[in-house]
């Protein structure tokens, strides 16, 4: 994709689409059994599973700043608007190919968020198959984000019509608890969109995913396009940042890559965008330091990082990973939406 030839205005949509098939596996990586939350707020920690030294625990879910940091973006970079848009294009069709002679369709949604999207789709299920019961499960770490779902669903009365099984745990704990248990519920459709930067094993989980698909299901996955500032910025600054709850980072093409080897089918769809940053690029603007926060994963990126690695970094991302455009700074933000068949 050629970002110079993007169009101003934040969003245009296309989409990459991945979906994958069945079987069933194990994986991801170097996870433990339990989990810790930390909010900046309130202080509060929360653990489960296995205890442990807190010193090996590793943050799992947004909250607290990152949340406001995480919510500020989306409303900036119109990512929702966008992602929303192949939606609309790409499912409704593949709702009734996958939905054909079934009675029921069980859906998966992996680090749903506050679960704007995820509604979005299972309305177009209701639409789409009137007759056919719906289940929702899912697997989101974050007791903050999970909470925005659960008042979602409160004030929507079609969604009330599903029964939800809320997971409060990372991917990797998910995939544990139903090894463990040998209880294996399988899906019609498996979305993780903008989730998989924090798994540890990104072939195994996408693989374990993959295996709890019904025949004739899809996995969705949407991520960051190869070639898109994030992939420039996280792959620049790999040893640097990649040190919190993104222990390595792949793009898009990174995964198609994985696919391929796992020989897994998908389409794929590309999904430019834009997001306005140009306020990063003023000293002592809150909203402009919330973002950096956000996109390079620090507490204060002003005062967490060396005022060398901080040039450096805002000079990337103004060269390398933006384009300007009536004086504005547009970081390039484009999505790769992935449908992986089963
Ligand atoms: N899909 C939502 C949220 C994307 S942000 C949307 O597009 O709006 C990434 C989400 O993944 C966050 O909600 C975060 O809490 C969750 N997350 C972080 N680590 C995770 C993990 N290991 N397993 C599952 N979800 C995780």
């Amino acid at each position: 994709m050629d970002s110079m030839n993007r169009p101003v205005l934040c969003i245009q949509t296309v989409c990459l689409v991945i979906l994958l098939g069945t079987e069933s596996t194990q994986s991801e990586g170097a996870r433990e059994g339990f989990q810790v939350y930390s909010g900046e707020t309130s202080h509060f920690t929360v653990h489960y599973g296995k205890a442990a030294a807190m010193d090996t625990v590793k943050p799992a879910g947004y909250e607290g700043r990152y949340v406001q940091g995480f919510q500020f973006y989306l409303k900036h970079s119109e990512e929702h608007k966008a992602i929303l848009g192949y939606v609309d294009k790409v499912l409704p069709g593949e709702f009734t190919r996958i939905g054909e002679g079934k009675s029921k369709m069980d859906v998966l949604g992996v680090g749903s968020g506050g679960g704007e999207i995820d509604a979005h789709i299972l309305s177009i299920l209701q639409s789409k198959l009137p007759a056919t019961a719906l289940t929702a499960d899912i697997v989101e770490p974050s007791i903050h984000l999970t909470d925005n779902f659960k008042a979602l669903v409160e004030k929507t009365p079609s969604l009330q019509k599903i029964p939800f099984s809320w997971h409060t745990v990372t991917c990797g704990e998910y995939e544990k608890q139903v090894k463990d248990k040998r209880q294996i519920k399988r899906f019609d459709f498996i979305h993780m969109i903008q989730m998989l930067y924090y798994v540890d094993d990104y072939p195994g989980t996408i693989k374990f995913f993959h295996n709890l698909l019904k025949e004739n299901s899809k996995l969705l996955i949407v991520h960051e396009a190869a070639g898109s500032g994030w992939d420039t910025l996280w792959k620049t600054y790999r040893k640097e940042l990649c040190t919190k709850s993104i222990s390595d980072y792949l793009s898009a093409g990174d995964i198609k890559v994985h696919l391929e080897r796992l020989e897994l089918q998908y389409d794929e769809h590309l999904i430019p965008n834009t997001l306005d940053i140009t306020d990063c690029f003023t000293t002592g603007d809150e909203m402009g330091e919330l973002l950096l926060d956000f996109m390079t994963e620090q507490d204060h990126f002003h005062q967490s990082l060396t005022p060398d690695l901080r040039a450096s970094i805002l000079d990337l991302l103004r060269n390398r990973c933006s384009t300007e455009k009536e004086g504005r700074i547009l970081f390039d933000c484009s999505l790769s939406c992935l449908l992986v068949y089963s």
